[in-house]
């Protein structure tokens, strides 16, 4: 006859001793100590946790952060409103509305077509950087900074304002 007690499907069943604890055993003293051997062992060892924020961890160099909208060698804005990036974006994070450029407005926006409004929900969007991919013009990158917290879900909406590249970060 099949002893069903001594089966075991997972192969980890374990036999449980009844034994008697011995006087120790019931204070627990042994397990405290060996607790607190091991607390003690980590209190000496090299912290995992940093001080943040007025420590802060490196990045990986391929971290992607916050997006900037480019501009070129002039200073003129590279997007030309194309929407490739809004269509290959799998978190539909992006909108924009196209504008035609005016006359003598060639130093603000390099092509005939632009962005007079362009938007990323930063809570949205979840960094894969095919935006940038996607880009014919080179308009769109993501950068290493890191997309400061806000009190309000609107405040996560970044236009144009937050996005284009400010003067004084151009590469000549
Ligand atoms: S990084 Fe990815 S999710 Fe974020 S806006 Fe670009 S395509 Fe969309
Ligand atoms: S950022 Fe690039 S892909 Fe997106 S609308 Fe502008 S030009 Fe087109």
């Amino acid at each position: 006859m099949t002893d069903f007690a001594s089966i075991s499907l997972s192969g980890k069943k374990i036999n449980v001793s009844r034994k008697e604890m011995t006087f120790s055993e019931k204070i627990f003293l042994p397990s405290i100590i060996k607790g607190m051997g091991i607390t003690l062992k980590h209190f000496f060892r090299k912290k995992v946790t940093i001080q943040y924020p007025e420590v802060k961890r490196e990045f990986s160099p391929v971290y992607r952060g916050q997006h900037i909208l480019m501009r070129d060698e002039n200073g003129a804005e590279r997007c030309t409103a194309c929407g490739l990036c809004a269509v290959a974006c799998p978190a539909e994070a992006i909108t924009m509305k196209a504008a035609e450029r005016k006359k003598g407005e060639e130093h603000l926006y390099r092509e005939e077509k632009y962005a007079s409004t362009y938007e990323i929900n930063m809570l949205r969007c979840i960094y894969c950087g095919l935006c940038e991919e996607a880009c014919p013009k080179e308009a769109i990158f993501l950068t290493e900074k890191l997309v400061n917290p806000e009190y309000e879900r609107g405040g996560f909406i970044y236009g144009k304002d937050k996005l284009v590249m400010k003067p004084e970060q151009q590469v000549k």
